[in-house]
């Protein structure tokens, strides 16, 4: 009885390494190789644009009201037809986000009134001094697309007059 159980317990032990040297291996080569996110993922914020490369931003300040971790500053500055960042009168002059405060609740996403604050997909974020978790506008602002003029804009007068653009109504 002495020997057959450690023998039963050995045969066990190898038969389920055998049986997993066949399983599809869930380890994959990261960095080179990434895990898509959910759907719902919640990950490093990013300022979208408009397609004609207009800022969404307007420098409202109620994601950093919104925001139960005081981690988000701004500052704003006014548009003017021969220097335009966005549309409306005001644009973000200064958009900082602390990453070491931000908790990814979501709330600044939920609070801005042109969709302008997003929380992406990326995860990658690393720092080795609290300088550098303070996300400035230039790092958290999406590239212009390749058919649209960077920002500021030269703009025709009484285009860009609404802050807020028309929205559809979520529940029609
Ligand atoms: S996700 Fe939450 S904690 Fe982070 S900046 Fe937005 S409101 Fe603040
Ligand atoms: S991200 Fe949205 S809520 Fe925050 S300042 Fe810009 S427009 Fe206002």
């Amino acid at each position: 009885m002495r020997v057959v159980e450690p023998v039963v317990e050995l045969a066990r032990g190898l038969w389920t390494t055998l049986r997993m040297m066949f399983d599809k291996p869930v380890t994959i080569q990261y960095p080179e190789q990434k895990k898509p996110v959910k759907a719902r993922f919640r990950g490093r914020h990013i300022l979208k644009r408009y397609d004609n490369g207009l800022e969404k931003c307007i420098g409202c300040a109620l994601c950093a009201a919104a925001c139960p971790a005081d981690a988000i500053f701004v500052e704003s500055s006014e548009n003017t037809d021969e220097q335009r960042y966005s549309p409306g009168d005001r644009y973000a002059s200064t958009y900082e986000i602390n990453m070491l405060r931000c908790i990814y609740c979501g709330f600044c996403e939920d609070a801005c009134p042109t969709e302008a604050i997003v929380l992406g997909d990326q995860y990658e974020l690393s720092f080795t001094d609290r300088r550098q978790s303070i996300y400035p506008k230039e790092m958290l602002i999406e590239p212009i697309l390749a058919n649209a003029k960077p920002t500021p804009q030269k703009t025709e007068p009484g285009v860009y007059t609404r802050s807020v653009p028309e929205m559809k109504d979520p529940l029609d």
